[in-house]
């Protein structure tokens, strides 16, 4: 692992970085790999760095159609979590939670995991309802979690109105003291580098345009750099994964939204814990002291990258009713990404109808908290050919038995289409 010394630090900033040694390489794509990985979000490099780790197979291409890190990985709010209903979610997304904590040692690179706490507020009846509900079925599978009262909510988390008058009155919350954030970006770099560390090739620019197939099997994919042919191919594409599963002949049960988030000028800290109140709005701050926060997704189908004002004017009025000390914050920036929402609001995992083609898709607006787990058990899946065990309840033939995992409400946002 390349280290650097506060004098090579010092010289390259004065040389505005020139010589400065790229983290991951940027190779030529070999003609052939055992694995070739379809996009380099969250998902798609994590499945190759535990490939590599955990199963010896790094003769493995990511393949990225723009660049590294471009997609819903560095545009999402950061939420880390495991306050899944069903219990299907929850092992699998406790799986990430159980790594989240060692994955900056892991990776030899810091993803700034702050288990800070998160609150997720009921304000009305109905909210309490569903959010007991939960507690309890996650207390039931032994997963960490708890119920608030008005009172505990406005110690943890002083500017949210809880007063009688509130217009989104507070009647109460839960708790999950091990949720938390992190950054972002860092994590897919993280894993980038560790997965480049172990001969894993990262191909940037490079848009796969068709999945190549030679008797009802995966022979590789066509790219605009020409044909790359691979043993086995996953499909990691999050937003696109529709399009990229009909090169391959079959459709996926989901829909494609925008969904935006945005940040505020950065503030002194005012909240040390993250806040999502149903449907409405969820917040967090970040260390630079911005507000970070998460809207709905557009009401309309889409492959865009831009929302549209007013989902962001609702935001920011309902902003100054939950929070009014914000009133006369200024927003900094915003910014918007495509989330694939499978009918159940859970993600699909495992084999797909062409032989040796995988699939990890539809995280949909909850996909960031999950990828040190998801990469993990879809590394082993592909590797085995077998779902990993907390994988398996996620594969595409739940759609035709019926077993769907319904996870609609899961997340702190109003998705449209659930
Ligand atoms: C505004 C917003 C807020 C969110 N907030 C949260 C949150 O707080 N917590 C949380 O858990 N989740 C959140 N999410 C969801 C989360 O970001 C996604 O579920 C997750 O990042 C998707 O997985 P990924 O990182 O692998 O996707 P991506 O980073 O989108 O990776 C997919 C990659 O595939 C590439 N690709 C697509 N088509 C092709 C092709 N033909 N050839 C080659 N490459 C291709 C894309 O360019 C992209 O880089 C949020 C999402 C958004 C948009």
């Amino acid at each position: 692992m390349r280290r650097y010394s506060i004098w090579s630090l010092l010289r390259n900033a004065r040389s505005y970085h020139e010589g400065w040694a790229e983290a991951w390489r940027s190779p030529e794509p070999k003609p052939e790999y055992d694995v070739v990985i379809i996009g380099a979000g969250g998902h798609g490099l994590a499945t190759a760095y535990y490939l590599a780790k955990e199963h010896g197979i790094a003769n493995v291409a990511v393949v990225e159609k723009g660049w590294l890190g471009g997609g819903n990985v560095a545009r999402n709010t950061t939420i880390v979590r495991s306050n899944y209903l069903s219990p299907e979610s929850a092992f699998l997304y406790d799986k990430a939670m159980e790594l989240w904590p060692g994955l900056s040692r892991e990776l030899n690179y810091n993803v700034m995991f702050s288990p800070r706490g998160l609150i997720n507020v009921g304000h009305s009846h109905e909210d309490m309802t569903e959010l007991r509900r939960r507690v309890r079925a996650l207390q039931l599978n032994g997963i960490e979690s708890s119920m608030l009262t008005t009172a505990e909510i406005a110690k943890k988390a002083p500017i949210l109105d809880c007063s009688p008058t509130a217009p989104h009155p507070v009647f109460g919350g839960s708790w999950q003291a091990k949720a938390g954030i992190a950054r972002h970006d860092a994590v897919a770099w993280g894993y980038a580098r560790a997965a480049d560390a172990r001969g894993v090739d990262m191909i940037q620019n490079c848009e796969v345009t068709g999945i190549r197939r030679e008797g009802g099997r995966v022979a590789g994919v066509e790219t605009v750099r020409g044909t790359i042919r691979a043993r086995k191919v996953a499909i990691v594409t999050a937003g696109h994964s529709g399009v990229v599963a009909s090169m391959a002949g079959f459709r996926l049960p989901l829909t494609a939204y925008t969904m935006q988030a945005f940040v505020s000028e950065p503030m002194k800290p005012m909240l040390d814990t993250v806040v999502m109140s149903s449907k409405l709005v969820s917040v967090s701050q970040s260390d630079k002291g911005e507000l970070v926060i998460g809207m709905s997704t557009e009401p309309y189908a889409s492959y865009s990258q831009r929302g549209s004002l007013p989902e962001i004017e609702r935001v920011a009025q309902t902003m100054t009713e939950l929070y009014p000390c914000t009133r006369r914050v200024r927003m900094l920036r915003k910014w918007g990404g495509t989330v694939d929402v499978p009918v159940d609001a859970s993600p699909i995992m495992g084999k797909t109808p062409v032989e040796n083609l995988f699939i990890n898709v539809g995280w949909g607006t909850g996909g960031f908290k999950s990828i040190p787990g998801s990469g993990f058990v879809f590394a082993h899946t592909i590797a085995t050919g077998e779902p990993h065990p907390l994988a398996a309840p996620f594969g595409l033939d739940r759609f035709a038995s019926g077993r769907l995992i319904s996870e609609h409400g899961a997340t702190g946002a109003l998705v449209h289409g659930e």
